[in-house]
């Protein structure tokens, strides 16, 4: 197997919107050298992804959208910013507004740790004191205050700087701004992050960013140089799940992972809902074409992520529910939509889609029609119902 890059030169892109993307680099590896005979169409998915990012913000530019920006679609060398953002959103609710990197330490080492437990590789690079440190705490042989005191020192090195980064450009808002000029550093929070609190289902930002970092850290375990991963869903559990060496490896809930790529709403009314399933509006993982195509033909890859969406219980399976029946065409489109979102993740998101619908955005399209032919062929019915709420996506 022989990796080979191709480096392009491109300056800009200009989204649907007349908005222009910089692209500064677009370099593509490649698993094999088949697949470097494919290059025009990936590469035109690597751009692509920008533009993909852009449309994300754009379509619904609320704060909820640039948060989730930076956490869906970061391009990620270390987990840091899931920790970050994981700290922020337990120290919004307390008001604080002057944040020390003394108080960030507590909770940004704790999630690192806790992760650590579940996958040792926490950054692309090889060596890092801070995350030695953290191993050195799981395994007992240092103190919380010397943890700390590692934190404070090494662990905020680029990740305060980074945050508001994604791809290649910093958003157009910042949940906080840095202050090293006195002689606490320390960051202030900003209304901006406030405001995301008054969201309806602000625990699911919590959700998302874990969700988030247990599929990142899963693909730098499995090292997506050797392989491309694929995500698999388990109907029984409704969780997301590698094949690690023959072994089935559970890597996080269909919901969280879901849901942030759906801006919060369900996929057909888009109403609020919450991923917590045993809560009001706590959403259904839903197939878009049913799962009764099963029996139709065991071609049909009905488990892919690209057929799973979220939706309220009312449109999944209250009166006038959709049930078995085939999700009228014009939601055909805002699938799409929802899955060009997936890829413009990184991976293992990205490589899964790709795998199950096609490698150019033609290709997964048509993928779509093919489908939708052969499930109102078995099915015959059609089914929509009327918005509940602003079209986000
Ligand atoms: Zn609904």
């Amino acid at each position: 197997m022989e990796i080979i890059i191709i480096g392009r030169k491109l300056k800009a892109i200009l989204c649907g919107h007349g908005k222009i993307g910089r692209v500064r680099k677009a370099a593509i590896m490649w698993q094999t050298p088949s697949d470097a005979e494919r290059c025009p169409k990936v590469f035109d998915l690597e751009v692509f992804l920008m533009s993909g990012i852009i449309t994300f913000q754009e379509t619904h530019p609320s704060i909820e959208s640039y948060w989730r920006s930076i956490i869906l679609f970061g391009r990620n060398v270390a987990s840091y910013k899931f920790a970050l953002a994981a700290s922020l959103l337990e120290i919004v609710p307390t008001g604080k507004t002057i944040v020390t990197l003394d108080d960030l330490s507590e909770p940004f080492s704790r999630h690192l740790c806790e992760h650590l437990l579940n996958a040792p590789k926490q950054s692309t690079s090889q060596t890092s004191q801070f995350l030695d440190s953290c191993r050195s705490y799981n395994r007992n042989e240092i103190s919380k205050e010397e943890l700390l005191g590692v934190t404070v020192q090494k662990g905020f090195n680029n990740v305060i700087d980074a945050f508001h980064i994604v791809n290649e450009g910093a958003i157009p808002i910042r949940f906080f701004e840095k202050d090293y000029s006195k002689g606490d550093k320390r960051i202030i929070l900003t209304d901006e992050i406030f405001k995301l609190q008054s969201m309806q289902f602000y625990d699911n930002l919590s959700n998302e960013a874990h969700a988030r970092w247990n599929l990142v850290e899963t693909a730098w375990e499995l090292g997506v140089s050797r392989s491309l991963i694929t995500v698999n869903y388990d109907g029984q559990s409704e969780t997301l799940f590698v094949n690690e060496a023959l072994r089935r490896k559970t890597v996080t809930s269909a919901r969280d992972a879901l849901n942030g790529y759906q801006k919060g709403k369900c996929f057909y009314c888009f109403r609020d809902i919450a991923v917590n399933e045993n809560t009001e509006n706590g959403c259904d993982v839903d197939h878009f074409y049913p799962h009764v195509l099963k029996a139709v033909s065991s071609k049909l890859n009905i488990d892919g992520i690209w057929n799973l969406v979220l939706a309220c219980p009312q449109c999944n399976r209250g009166i006038e529910g959709k049930f078995a029946r085939v999700p009228a065409t014009k939601y055909l489109s805002r699938l799409q939509k929802r899955n060009e979102f997936l890829i413009s993740s990184h991976h293992p998101l990205r490589e899964t889609l790709v795998a199950q619908t096609g490698a150019s955005e033609q290709d997964r399209a048509s993928y779509i029609r093919e489908i939708d032919k052969l499930a109102i062929n078995a099915l015959i019915h059609r089914w929509e119902t009327k918005p509940e709420g602003k079209e986000v996506f």
